[in-house]
């Protein structure tokens, strides 16, 4: 069945009642269209989870202007939507909401949502001030919107799956949060809407980031007598070895709280952040961190 799509949330809320009314699950997929392969893949695994209930899969498409720090950057950011639309039908999806910025943000607009906390005030907190705000404001209001039962967001955000986590712990939300894999090209590097920003020189030297954090994770499991500071040292250098790429950030923090890798981090994610050119791009990966038995334990 084709896609309908709803550009007014009164719309796209009479098209859910009746689905909701017989208790059938909402699967909610929130995006900035621009959708590539890992779009596709949140997609599909809400559409096959909602499927034996026979519930229904929503996809919101809109480019949030409240969570650039950066107008140029917003005003170049990618839109195609005739292939975005494609692709929700292909991944299965039932809905999408492709609403404009005066339908999310009227005026007189001014409540939002927001997050206390190193966690959040670090990374990419730290880098585009303002970000998380408008990440939780509009995630909330899509939330209020489609009232999903999961709603799906990729891993390759890290740092934004744990805020909404959060919030949706923090303010007692009834949503199944579920975060997915990244999706990642033949040579590692993850898909994202930016990457057809990158010239070519760029997409080659884009590379350094997945190596980067291949490198820090073989320290890291390696289990020497390694900290997690030499790890990031290594993220740090393999970036500014690459001639194009200019380091935001390279990191390393407990997977689960999101604080210091302490001998209690059982996994640890490692981070980084590059500009090529314009572009900033992000990625991360997790590693398992043991402690060999006797070693002094700093890390
Ligand atoms: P965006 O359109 O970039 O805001 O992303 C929308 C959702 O897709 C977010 O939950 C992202 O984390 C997720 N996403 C983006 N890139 C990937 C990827 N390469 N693999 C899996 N999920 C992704």
């Amino acid at each position: 069945m084709a896609v309908r799509v709803f550009h007014r949330v009164r719309g796209l809320r009479e098209a859910l009642a009746p689905a909701r009314a017989m208790g059938r699950p909402i699967g909610l997929v929130p995006t900035m269209g621009a959708l590539h392969r890992g779009h596709g893949s949140l997609i599909s695994c809400s559409a096959e989870d909602q499927r034996p209930e026979r519930g229904l899969t929503v996809v919101s498409i809109f480019v949030n202007p409240i969570q650039f720090d950066d107008r140029s950057d917003l005003d170049a950011y990618p839109q195609t939507p005739d292939s975005d639309l494609r692709l929700c039908g292909e991944a299965g999806a039932d809905f999408v909401f492709a609403p404009s910025a005066r339908e999310m943000y009227p005026d007189g607009f001014s409540t939002f949502v927001d997050a206390e906390g190193e966690c959040l005030t670090k990374m990419c907190g730290a880098a585009r001030p303002g970000h998380f705000r408008g990440v939780l404001t509009v995630v909330s209001k899509l939330f209020h919107i489609a009232q999903p039962t999961r709603a799906y967001f990729g891993e390759k955000d890290a740092q934004q799956l744990f805020a909404i986590k959060k919030m949706a712990r923090d303010l007692d939300m009834d949503i199944q949060v579920i975060g997915r894999p990244t999706v990642r090209e033949a040579d590692g590097l993850a898909l994202s809407s930016r990457n057809s920003r990158l010239s070519a020189r760029e997409r080659a030297a884009a590379r350094c980031l997945v190596r980067a954090l291949g490198e820090g994770r073989a320290i890291i499991e390696g289990n020497q007598e390694a900290s997690a500071d030499s790890a990031k040292k290594s993220m740090a250098a393999a970036i500014e070895a690459e001639a194009l790429a200019r380091l935001d950030y390279a990191e390393i923090l407990d997977a689960d709280t999101f604080g210091d890798v302490t001998r209690d981090t059982r996994k640890a994610l490692l981070a980084v952040a590059a500009y090529f050119g314009e572009t900033r791009l992000i990625d991360n990966m997790s590693a398992d961190v043991c402690f060999r038995e006797g070693s002094d334990g700093s890390r």
